[in-house]
């Protein structure tokens, strides 16, 4: 008995740091970050000891069984799994910012890891041999496909934003709806941005309602812009009233002043492409520049379906003063963006703009999804532990893109034996690919809208191994 206690001093049952790597699985990785994965399950260990978390009993237990092998396992699992590691979204939000939203067409892909890999000419002009800017192509294949007179790629919507606050009212005020200011998410907060760029906020109207009168009267001798903001990510109904761009257009022509359209989104509709008119109340791009404003601002990886990126199209005059800002240069894209973006404009010049993932996953017909989903449910309905039926369900664009839009889909709703929807959907997020899937009333539901070609395969792939999974 004496004998058997003094056994469970639980520190003794630690292995040494050596003997623990050594026994690992993760011999390929490198051995200072084996090393330092040891190192760290084992202090855990200490501490939850030391701290009461584990008692004795519990570790002698936890350790006789393999736990201390395990937690390391655990550990190097964890850091070969982190980092952008790529996932089937199942969520039915296409434009998933936390899964990185638009995802791109295959060529575009390939274009961006060719000028990855090596040389491209970035800023020379390979014919004339001459220096040129980095986004020159980019600019003219966007002024072909929106319309405008030049334009402008910067780093993404936020810092289009920056730069034309900066360029027109940096010392001076900008005129802005109540009623649009807006914050985005990451809290990118209108008022505080313009205070960042040393502008002044001269907010008019109410909520609810803001009047042409209203911008009209707040104009003086300090004001430097005049900025229209797309409330994407929320809706202001009932009894309300805003100025539409033309009617601020024409009041900037009147009184000398920049218009400026935070469009967020930019739904673009490329010739031949399907329109997304269930987008309901969404502006184009080409008819904001249409209405007069002297500069559209927008997002490259939200509804224009390209890698991210924020674009100014306008005037040249505009563009010219926003491009000579010295803040530009901190806001340019790199090649790889650029390259990306170059190939999504060519695939909508040649009438290939269906094709683009997001466009592509945002116009899926429910019937053909519906044929889809019975064919994995069939799949994964066969595995011993899982049942999957189809259900109706309403897919989203996502970030912030019409959010009162709910597109018409097929999900398949999974259960597994003895798992809740919580559990099940949590091991589908470790799964190998991960899977990202929505709980709905304590359902976990993959919406098959945002399953891209291909990975249907890896779906029940994953699945299949949660399967085998013991309980
Ligand atoms: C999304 C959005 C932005 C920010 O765009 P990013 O490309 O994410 O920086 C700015 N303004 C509006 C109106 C938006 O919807």
């Amino acid at each position: 008995m004496s004998e058997e206690r003094a056994s469970t001093n639980p520190y003794r049952l630690l292995p040494k740091v050596d003997a623990l790597v050594a026994a690992s699985t993760g011999t390929d990785l490198p051995s200072a970050v084996l090393t330092r994965l040891a190192q760290s399950v084992l202090d855990r260990l200490r501490s939850q000891i030391a701290s009461g978390e584990r008692s004795p009993e519990d570790f002698e237990a936890f350790a006789r069984d393999g736990g201390v092998a395990r937690a390391l396992e655990d550990a190097i699992a964890l850091e070969r799994g982190s980092g952008l590691v790529r996932v089937i979204n199942a969520t039915g939000v296409v434009l998933n910012t936390g899964l990185g939203r638009a995802p791109v067409h295959p060529e575009a892909a390939e274009h961006m890891a060719e000028v990855a890999r090596g040389y491209c000419v970035l800023e020379v002009d390979r014919f004339s041999g001459k220096r040129n800017r980095r986004d020159d192509r980019t600019s003219e294949l966007l002024t072909r496909v929106v319309g405008g007179e030049a334009a402008i790629a910067v780093n993404n919507c936020a810092a289009a934003v920056l730069l034309a606050l900066q360029t027109f009212a940096g010392g001076r005020s900008c005129i802005l709806s109540r009623g649009e200011l807006v914050e985005i998410g990451g809290s990118f907060r209108m008022p505080s941005v313009m205070e960042r760029a040393g502008v002044e906020l001269v907010e008019v109207g109410t909520t609810n309602r803001t009047r042409a009168a209203d911008y009209s009267s707040a104009i003086d001798d300090h004001t430097g812009l005049l900025l229209k903001v797309h409330t994407s990510n929320y809706r202001v109904v009932g009894f309300t009233e805003e100025v539409s761009v033309a009617e601020l257009a024409a009041l900037g022509r009147e009184r000398g002043l920049p218009v400026v359209y935070d469009l967020g989104s930019g739904l673009v509709d490329p010739d031949g492409a399907v329109p997304l008119d269930f987008l309901d109340d969404e502006r184009t791009v080409a008819a904001s520049l249409a209405d007069g404003a002297d500069a559209v601002l927008f997002s490259g990886d939200k509804l224009f379906g390209g890698p991210q990126a924020g674009f100014i199209v306008g005037r040249r005059a505009a563009i010219d003063a926003m491009r000579q800002n010295p803040l530009y240069r901190a806001l340019r894209l790199d090649k790889v963006a650029l390259a990306g973006i170059e190939t999504t404009l060519e695939l909508m010049l040649s009438g290939r703009g269906n094709e683009l993932p997001a466009r592509a996953l945002l116009c899926a017909r429910p019937a053909d999804l519906k044929v889809r989903a019975e064919r994995l449910a069939e799949q994964i309905d066969a595995l011993a532990s899982m049942e999957a039926r189809v259900v109706p369900g309403r897919s989203q664009p996502g970030s912030g893109s019409a959010p009162h839009v709910f597109i018409d889909t097929f999900c398949l709703d999974v259960a597994r034996d003895g798992w809740s929807a919580e559990r099940l959907s949590r091991e589908l997020r470790h799964g190998e690919p991960p899977v990202f899937a929505r709980i709905s009333e304590d359902r976990v539901l993959l919406d098959v809208r945002t399953l891209l070609p291909g990975d249907d395969e890896d779906l029940v792939r994953a699945l299949t191994a949660l399967d085998r999974q013991e309980r």
